[in-house]
């Protein structure tokens, strides 16, 4: 128990955190060159935000979220999506008060879902998402989408499909809705339990229910798409024609309604196909009644959600290589008396910007040198008697193996010289 981490949870170790901070800077890139700005949040927030942001027919709300009363006799929820953590501080900080649309982006957020874990599916993971609020046209809903796409083939991962729909709004649904119930109405007796009574409560999670038997029982579902009202359906249009300028292929796919209750009109996901079958690793779209419901004034919004965990793994089953920094440029080995000598060395290399090391272990020499080779260093810097006596240092080239004497205070400079000859 002790030695092992939770059920569905996983460590980034320090030899891989590399593959992480990678994916984090090409995501934060991203986010700004489009003028999104970071937002962060707690991990936690009160329950009540989720059992009305996210929505009580929804599993996350039923099944999977990590709620506990604290000591003073709340109830707190660990967040189990970013959305709602971002609508509630736009609201608590006047955000929307600003010049609109307001655009950010959290990255790296803990998620926590209380599911089954296999792969892809842990009990917390973490998200890139991105908002933005106050714009209701149609060309925001196409920014992300591109803005996730690009990113996504950008990293070099293939087989990625765009799949997007409209789920209608407040006006056009419920006709909807009832042709969807009618259409239920003869085969409730073989959904699973929980679609029994997703056909009571909110029908449309039938469609997005991953029980095969309840997925060929909707195949023949009458279509959201031929309900839209005049305004869902231009504003569906323009989102196909924008990413259609944008030379990106997507295709409609008319089962797609997301797993949270708040979205509106554009719904849309990433997936792509593994030896393992297909994996979503975005998934968004419009929630123009969100913010309203969570106490603010009307705001249209936008937005998505992508997991780390499935962009690294894609990269990772597709065999990209990520870009992987060196340890040590220059690590420091000295004979035992003048450790301090080495010390102050590695100060000196340090505040000159390289990256630097030395034995901290009382190893001899030889084995000094052994662990700078294991360390991948480019260079090590030498302090024996004659270095000692002269004020210099001996730097080698590990590569190359080239050694040159050079005084102490121009080593840095001389390791910058040796490395670009
Ligand atoms: P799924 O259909 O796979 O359950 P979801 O609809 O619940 O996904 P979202 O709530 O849209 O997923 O979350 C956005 C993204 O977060 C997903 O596309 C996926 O990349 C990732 N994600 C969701 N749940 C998990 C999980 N349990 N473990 C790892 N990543 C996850
Ligand atoms: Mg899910």
């Amino acid at each position: 128990m002790l030695t092992q981490a939770p059920r569905g949870t996983r460590d980034v170790l320090p030899a891989d955190s590399y593959r992480w901070q990678y994916l984090e800077s090409r995501m934060r890139t991203a986010a700004a060159q489009a003028g999104f700005r970071e937002v962060r949040t707690p991990v936690f927030e009160h329950t009540e935000l989720f059992l009305r942001g996210v929505g009580d027919t929804t599993d996350i709300v039923q099944k999977e979220m990590y709620t506990f009363k604290d000591k003073g006799d709340r109830s707190i929820t660990l967040k189990p999506e970013g959305t709602a953590g971002a609508v509630r501080a736009l609201l608590e900080h006047n955000l929307y008060a600003d010049a609109l649309p307001c655009k950010m982006y959290y990255l790296n957020a803990p998620i926590f879902r209380y599911e089954a874990p296999q792969s892809g599916r842990l009990r917390e993971h973490h998200q890139f998402g991105m908002e933005c609020f106050g714009a209701a046209d149609a060309t925001a809903d196409a920014e992300l989408i591109l803005l996730a796409y690009r990113l996504l083939s950008g990293l070099g991962v293939s087989n990625l499909s765009v799949n997007i729909n409209s789920i209608g709004c407040p006006k056009c649904r419920p006709a909807y809705h009832a042709r969807l119930k009618e259409f239920l109405a003869g085969k409730v007796e073989s959904l699973c339990a929980d679609c029994k009574n997703r056909f009571e409560r909110n029908p449309l999670r039938v469609l997005d229910c991953k029980v095969p038997s309840c997925q060929e029982q909707v195949k023949d579902a009458p279509s959201m798409l031929d309900c839209l009202c005049d305004e869902c359906r231009a504003h569906f249009e323009k989102l196909q024609a924008c990413l259609r300028t944008a030379g990106i292929p997507f295709a409609i796919d008319s089962r797609i309604v997301r797993g949270l209750d708040y979205y509106t009109k554009t719904v849309f996901e990433l997936i792509t196909k593994t030896p393992q079958g297909n994996l979503t690793v975005c998934g968004g779209g419009r929630y123009d009644n969100l913010v309203e419901q969570l106490g603010g004034d009307p705001l249209p919004a936008v937005g998505f959600g992508m997991g780390l965990e499935r962009v690294l793994m894609l990269l990772e089953g597709e065999g990209i290589e990520l870009p992987k920094p060196a340890l040590l440029d220059v690590f420091v080995t000295y004979m035992g008396e003048h450790e301090l000598k080495a010390f102050a060395l590695v100060e000196r290399l340090r505040a000159a910007g390289l990256k630097a090391d030395m034995d901290h272990c009382g190893r001899s020499l030889k084995a000094q040198f052994k662990y700078a080779n294991k360390t991948g260093a480019a260079f090590t810097a030498t302090i024996g008697d004659e270095e000692a006596a002269n004020g210099t240092v001996k730097l080698k080239n590990m590569v190359t193996r080239e050694e040159r004497t050079v005084a102490v205070n121009e080593a840095p400079a001389a390791v910058r010289t040796m490395t670009e000859e």
